[in-house]
């Protein structure tokens, strides 16, 4: 088996998801940039650049085209020095927004990660509020978050404000880093197994760039070491927003990410307000609106305190929010159906004639 791939996270189950391809004489590829005109991939042959398949754009839908990270079918061709994605593999994971020219379409930013490290820093502006409106982003993308308070040496107490956050991050865990001390960087990665995939996530200020440019510190000297043993360029070329750090752990750095934040459906946002889930359920009506309704749990828990009312007023307004896109998601699955159903007859359409045409009929 090619190692290149494997430590691109290639799996068993990526294996069995590939076989009909295999068969077609495709080789597999993991998405390590996207440009406007193309793509460029990591696989056994090397690293090539590659282009969709007039059939992929035709029969994607919504969110099928690829994205970095993901990992696609392609052949490549001799005479072309671009290769031909045929097909892009089931997505364990992904984080969508929407279409930069049309708010109704998604697409879909980053494939397969992991561990989404949801950074913010620990200096005055540290908002809860919009750590739980990350952390919803990174639960509905299907990863593992992990909260990362930076800048620890500008915090008096960063074990306290650390505490703090990890009441409302429902039980993903809660480190504190500070790149400037060095402290804190290794317990970071080891959240990320070798042939795991991580992104950062967060609001522009508080320490992302830092923090990807301290872990690739390394491998950028070790590429500049073999560049200088290479005269032929060779290694000049790869500009990769994902990429294969020393440890074994794969960082997805690309430009979408970076306006990734806005909550796209309900999963991630339960996950993120777990505790007044919980709560609704005590309520003695199944239909409470949490008004003035008899045997409230979510008003006893905000007279009594137990609740913080701002973060139950942020629970609301994300309510609203989502209310608007849910009809959108709807609407997507239906499609995603439809052309499930389409698929599955054309393939018994072609069976048929097969069978036909092998029984002489
Ligand atoms: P990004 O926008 O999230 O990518 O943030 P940057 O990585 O560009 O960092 C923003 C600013 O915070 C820069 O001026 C950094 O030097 C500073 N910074 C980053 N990490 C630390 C840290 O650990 N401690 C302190 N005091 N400043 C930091
Ligand atoms: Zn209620």
């Amino acid at each position: 088996m090619p190692d290149v791939i494997d430590q691109y996270g290639w799996s068993e189950e990526l294996a069995r998801a590939f076989a009909p391809h295999a068969r077609a004489g495709r080789m597999p590829g993991r998405v390590v940039v996207q440009h406007r005109d193309g793509y460029v991939l990591v696989t056994e042959a090397g690293e090539l650049r590659g282009k969709a398949s007039g059939r992929l754009l035709q029969d994607a839908g919504e969110g099928g085209y690829p994205a970095v990270g993901d990992w696609v079918a392609l052949t490549p061709d001799p005479a072309d020095p671009t290769a031909t994605i045929h097909a892009v593999l089931p997505r364990r994971t992904a984080f969508t927004r929407r279409a930069a020219d049309s708010v109704r379409k998604l697409q879909v930013v980053a494939a397969n990660i992991d561990v989404v490290f949801v950074v913010t820093s620990l200096n005055a502006d540290l908002n809860h509020r919009r750590i739980e409106r990350y952390l919803a982003a990174a639960w509905q993308s299907g990863a593992r978050p992990v909260v990362v308070l930076t800048k620890s040496d500008l915090s008096a107490d960063p074990q306290a404000e650390a505490a703090e956050v990890a009441a409302l991050a429902a039980g993903c865990p809660v480190l504190v880093v500070s790149a400037r001390e060095v402290v804190g960087l290794e317990a970071l990665l080891a959240q990320v197994k070798a042939g795991e995939t991580c992104v950062l996530i967060g609001s522009s200020g508080v320490g992302k760039s830092t923090l990807v440019n301290a872990f690739l510190g390394r491998t950028r000297m070790a590429v500049d070491a073999i560049r200088e043993a290479d005269d032929q360029g060779r290694h000049t070329t790869s500009h990769r927003e994902l990429v294969l750090l020393p440890g074994g752990a794969l960082i997805l750095d690309t430009p979408g990410m970076r306006e990734v934040g806005l909550v796209d459906a309900d999963e991630g946002v339960s996950e993120a307000f777990d505790d007044i889930e919980q709560l609704a359920r005590d309520c003695r009506f199944n239909d409470c609106t949490h008004g003035s309704e008899p045997g409230c749990a979510v008003r006893a828990a905000l007279d009594s305190g137990a609740l913080d009312p701002a973060r139950w007023a942020n629970f609301q307004k994300l309510g609203v929010e989502l209310a608007a896109v849910e009809e959108k998601a709807d609407r997507v699955a239906r499609d995603a159906e439809r052309r499930r159903l389409a698929a599955l007859q054309k393939t018994y359409r072609a069976t048929k004639r097969d069978h036909r045409g092998g029984a002489g009929e």
